[in-house]
């Protein structure tokens, strides 16, 4: 059953804390309706992917109520505080790198060193973000490949059923995403055209870069990005069976033989291997280097549900490396 929360302070208190409980909560900001979980919660942002039906695990972009608190998690230059300082709260989307007390998990922000932080406009969003206390990721209210949500009544007929909460503060006013701007490099470099035109931000950042020169901006497949994380170990999909000197990522009843075993859900939940799957990955390849090993096997995990999200992962994990 999804409730449907008004957008007042009874409403605000209960949709926060399902946020804080690892629920999920639809929430209108001023670009479209948001799906949130607690950002710092594994298992919460597994779920957003789940009622999404995602097919990949793409970063999600933490939202928080003022630009103080997105900055605990996020490292600001002096660009991103001017840009902050403009655009804050509203549609612009910085991505950062993570400071050391991030407390992002590494599945809401699919194992990047970085990390996307918006303070975005509207009251009730804004209210609930400071009653969560929490980094809140939120990407489009909507299934995969769906349109985004500019209602309440629009997020219902999606996931209906899928979600604990809507929160409905009314019709969003933009209506279209954030713009996305990568201040990682010494170059600003705009990832997504979006509600903050190019022209505002070059009155703060003259030398913001295109990704390809042109006014036809498109959005860097997170996928693609090199900084993403992949192991050192090389990765074998669809292990039968596993030899001694391998690390084994497991499912299921696991295969014997190996030194050095995480298994992603011993109980073969697609949602708890979702939530284990980062954390996973960077042990085995950590602690497998100590000791020796030379790759990390992994079982085969069923197609279907998350379970395609998690086999595209791994699937990049296992891509031969430049
Ligand atoms: P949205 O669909 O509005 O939730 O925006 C998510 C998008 O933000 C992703 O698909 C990426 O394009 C972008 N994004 C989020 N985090 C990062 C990151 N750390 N590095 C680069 N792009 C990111
Ligand atoms: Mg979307």
């Amino acid at each position: 059953m999804t409730r449907r929360l008004a957008a007042d302070g009874a409403g605000i208190a209960q949709a926060a804390d399902i946020l804080r409980n690892g629920g999920l909560v639809a929430f209108g900001t001023e670009t479209v309706y948001g799906l949130g979980a607690d950002a710092t919660d594994a298992h919460a942002v597994a779920r957003i992917f789940a009622a999404k039906e995602r097919p990949s695990f793409n970063p999600l972009i933490s939202h928080f109520p003022d630009a103080d608190r997105a900055f605990v998690h996020a490292h600001a230059d002096g660009r991103a505080r001017r840009l902050a300082q403009r655009f804050w709260p509203g549609p612009l989307t910085m991505v950062l790198p993570r400071t050391a007390e991030c407390a992002v998990c590494d599945l809401a922000g699919a194992g990047l060193p970085s990390i996307a932080v918006r303070v975005p406009a509207g009251d009730v969003a804004r209210a609930l973000l400071a009653a969560a206390g929490v980094p809140v990721a939120a990407p489009s209210a909507n299934p995969s490949g769906g349109v985004s949500p500019s209602r309440a009544e629009h997020v219902l007929d999606g996931l209906e059923g899928r979600i604990d909460a809507v929160l409905d503060s009314g019709p969003c006013a933009v209506g279209v995403e954030s713009t996305i701007v990568d201040l990682t490099g010494p170059v600003p470099v705009l990832l997504r055209p979006g509600g903050v035109t190019i022209e505002a931000l070059r009155e703060v950042c003259p030398d913001i870069a295109l990704p390809h020169g042109g006014s036809d901006a498109r959005p860097v497949a997170p996928g693609r990005l090199s900084s993403h994380y992949a192991p050192t170990l090389p990765v074998r999909l669809g292990a039968v069976s596993v030899a001694p000197d391998e690390a084994l990522l497991a499912f299921g009843p696991e295969l014997p033989g190996s030194p050095l075993t995480w298994n992603l859900s011993p109980g073969e939940k697609l949602e708890e291997a979702a939530a284990r799957l980062f954390a996973g990955l960077r042990f085995l390849d950590m602690e497998g280097r100590r000791r020796g090993l030379r790759a990390i096997a992994v079982q085969p995990v069923p197609a279907h549900g998350l379970g395609a999200a998690i086999g595209d992962r791994l699937s990049r994990a296992a891509c031969p490396r430049t």
